[in-house]
């Protein structure tokens, strides 16, 4: 008798994260359904897998509760990615964001149940907001600005959902571990939403000035989205980890500037680097994190998690995903 394989299903499957995680369970033999709504991610992402007999899509929104509950019922398991992110889409649509990321997380949490399936939450480094310590444990304290300001708005909605989470597991059983992702980064991701990388990466390529913001001194861990996937679903596979959320973030702290300074040597361009005012580049009061370092303790000891590429090698790999792509063509 041969095995029925693994129903999957991915929230934000065509996003950048996602549409990894996606081939990885694919060629790990799931049967794979993306629920998304194409509002950051695309089609584009998921053109190796369209035509795969175990793919399925679904275009809706995760506020689309009973698109969710259908797509949900009758799976195993589900990754939970989708949301609203982007530090500049976050501030440019709060409201959005908060619907999305809040009662969006609900339907999803509330399909998982109903369908008796496991659940990995995506959820953030964000979540510690601006504490700096040397390294940021699960169970560290978070500082958080105002929740009248947009930055601190996503880090409390991603909070309610792991609280959520949390609490379905606690009170319902459900069967959910949470992971915190620190700055993940990689092939596929766009710099329209304001990440660091692909942004840089392409002003270097197109020769164009490289916006740094601030004095470029905050720090940063960015971990390769190759790295992460595998850990994603190794957790979701683990029973001890749910009810219990786990960082995942790079090992090596680099500062913006300094980010900016290796984009430049290693692609050989001939951009400047421009210091940006934060007011200029995301309006007044906007406030940023000075450093942000993960302790991957406890995901390394679950799941033997090591973040293993390079600055180096994920700036090479940025640019040539940045070439390659046929929907924004980048002069070389
Ligand atoms: N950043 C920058 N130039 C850009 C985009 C971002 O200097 O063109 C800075 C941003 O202010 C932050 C860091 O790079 O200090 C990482 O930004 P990103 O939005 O990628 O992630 P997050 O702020 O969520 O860590």
């Amino acid at each position: 008798m041969t095995e029925l394989p693994i129903r999957s299903v991915v929230t934000g499957g065509a996003g950048f994260i996602g549409s990894h995680l996606v081939e990885y369970l694919l060629h790990r033999g799931d049967e794979v359904v993306v629920i998304d709504d194409l509002s950051t991610g695309s089609m584009a992402n998921l053109a190796g897998v369209v035509a795969h007999p175990r793919f399925g899509f679904v275009e809706a929104s995760i506020l689309d509760r009973a698109a969710v509950l259908g797509e949900i019922d009758g799976a195993d398991r589900v990754f939970h990615l989708a949301a609203a992110v982007g530090v500049r889409r976050i501030i440019e649509q709060p409201l959005d964001s908060l619907r999305t990321n809040i009662h969006g997380s609900e339907n999803v949490l509330d399909a998982c149940l109903a369908a008796d399936a496991s659940l990995l939450l995506a959820s953030t480094s964000e979540i510690y907001g601006k504490n700096t310590s040397d390294a940021l444990h699960e169970d560290s304290d978070r500082i958080l600005g105002s929740p009248l300001k947009s930055r601190w708005t996503y880090a409390a909605a991603k909070g309610i959902d792991e609280s959520f989470a949390h609490a379905y597991h606690l009170e319902h059983g459900l069967r959910v571990g949470m992971v915190r992702l620190f700055n993940t980064v990689g092939p596929r991701q766009t710099g329209r939403y304001g990440m660091v990388v692909p942004n840089l990466v392409g002003q270097a390529l197109r020769g164009d000035p490289i916006t740094v913001f601030g004095d470029g001194l905050q720090t940063r861990c960015f971990s390769y989205v190759g790295d992460i996937v595998p850990a994603l679903v190794a957790i979701a596979e683990r029973p001890e980890a749910y009810g219990q959320v786990f960082n995942l973030g790079g090992a090596e702290e680099v500062s913006i500037l300094e980010l900016a300074e290796r984009i430049v040597a290693r692609l050989g361009s001939t951009s400047e680097i421009m210091l940006v005012p934060y007011e200029q580049a995301y309006g007044p009061g906007y406030e940023d994190m000075r450093r942000r370092v993960p302790d991957n303790t406890r995901s390394g000891s679950l799941v033997g998690f090591v973040p293993r590429t390079s600055i180096d090698a994920i700036i090479d790999a940025v640019a040539e995903d940045l070439r390659t792509r046929t929907e924004s063509p980048v002069p070389v």
